[in-house]
């Protein structure tokens, strides 16, 4: 059985055809045509399958991740921040499902990212029976899993940890609080915080870690709380879900030789045990997880119907 796995983010949709084996097929990628709000969206979604489909290798159903708060049950963006202008309230599988015939199933894109490394990334040889995903990019995403499915929550919100409040009445979030740890650990937040706080305007987190790694005296006070929260956060997560494994994604992961051995020291001086590790898919996570989405659903409809 072939499925096709798709991402959609601020930036780009990513596709691919993948089988039961985890083995990509075919791949395919656009830039996210957002400057026509929603129907330029959806054209660079149907790009990205029509491509797919081209070659006509049998396809059994589509699993899709976004960027957003999904309903899975629903199958529709609940909300969008404008990042995805106009996504809010697109239903999507009812449009995918009606264009291309076969089933479809949305998450959102951190909850696929969480589903890709379960089932493809490095930790998937421990099968652990409970996981937590953290992804640390341009903003914060979150998921939770137990027995290798997302634990959605009665209103699609549960594993959002970016809208956790860290600081009270702290930073304005885009989400309508204050304070939310996306505010904070953000890899936008932490370039905010290095530009009015020190004397330097680095544009990429990479930067101001390697700053960090060479000691560079007011980047480390700025790295060093920005270290202390996600240990703090992290320790909350023990507390709240206490999972066998805790992921940590998202970009600022890919400069993890900076500063990785710091946020280990910070994790046992909160005394956390719970393995916590660096994602291994990288961008791909999302993909993988949703074509593990699609996969799911159509292997217990096929179990249902025997
Ligand atoms: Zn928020």
């Amino acid at each position: 059985m072939n499925v096709i796995g798709l991402d959609i983010g601020g930036t780009g949709v990513k596709g691919v055809i993948i089988n039961q084996d985890a083995e990509i097929l075919q791949e395919m990628k656009v830039s996210t045509n957002i400057s026509e709000g929603r129907e330029g969206i959806l054209r660079s979604v149907v790009f990205v399958i029509d491509s797919l489909f081209w070659d006509n290798i049998p396809i059994s159903g589509i699993g899709v991740g976004s960027a957003g708060r999904i309903d899975p049950v629903k199958g529709e963006v609940v909300f969008a921040t404008a990042n995805l202008p106009d996504w809010e309230g697109t239903k999507l599988q009812e449009i995918l499902e009606e264009k291309y015939g076969v089933k479809c199933f949305i998450e959102n894109d951190a909850n696929t990212a969480l589903l890709g490394e379960l089932w493809a990334g490095t930790v998937q040889k421990l099968k652990p029976d409970s996981a937590v995903m953290l992804t640390l990019g341009t903003g914060v995403g979150g998921a939770n899993a137990i027995n290798g499915k997302i634990l959605n929550g009665s209103n699609s919100q549960s594993g959002e940890w970016g809208h956790v409040i860290l600081v009270p009445h702290g930073k304005h979030c885009n989400c309508g609080k204050e304070g939310c740890i996306e505010q904070y650990l953000s890899g936008t937040a932490l370039t905010n915080a290095v530009r009015t706080e020190t004397d330097f305007s680095f544009t990429h987190g990479s930067e101001i870690f390697e700053a960090y790694s060479i000691g560079n005296k007011q980047v480390k006070d700025v790295v060093d709380r920005y270290i202390d929260y996600l240990a703090l956060v992290i320790y909350n997560i023990t507390v709240a879900i206490d999972p066998v494994i805790i992921l940590i994604g998202g970009g600022l992961v890919d400069s993890k030789e900076h500063w990785w051995h710091s946020l280990e020291d910070k994790l046992k001086h909160y005394q956390v045990t719970t393995v916590v590790t660096p994602a291994s898919l990288g961008n791909k996570a999302g993909m993988y997880g949703a074509a593990a989405l699609a996969l799911q659903h159509l292997e217990e409809k096929r179990g249902e119907s025997v």
